[in-house]
């Protein structure tokens, strides 16, 4: 399979919403299988992993401007790892 037919075929499970897209700043976008819970994410700043946070601070339609309406919300958090923190501290 070519690269043009892999990207096709994610391109496809995206709109069937079998995979999901997960754009962080500054990174290519990833894909993951979609259909788990909303979630965040943690990117460590070391390694660049990614991984699943499944935590929510909840609501957050008073962070908005008076007048809006938060429909959905995305949130990242950045530092190191559980991995990295080790090797920082030895
Ligand atoms: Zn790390
Ligand atoms: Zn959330």
């Amino acid at each position: 399979m070519g690269v043009a037919t892999v990207y096709r075929n994610i391109k496809s499970m995206v709109e069937e919403a079998i995979l999901q897209e997960v754009r962080l700043p500054g990174e290519n976008p990833r894909f993951e299988i979609a259909g788990h819970k909303h979630h965040h994410h943690f990117q460590c700043t070391k390694c660049q992993r990614v991984f699943d946070v499944h935590a929510c601070p909840g609501n957050m339609s008073r962070l908005a401007p008076s007048g809006f309406t938060v429909e959905n919300h995305d949130l990242t958090l950045y530092g190191r790892c559980k991995d990295c923190a080790a090797m920082v501290a030895t």
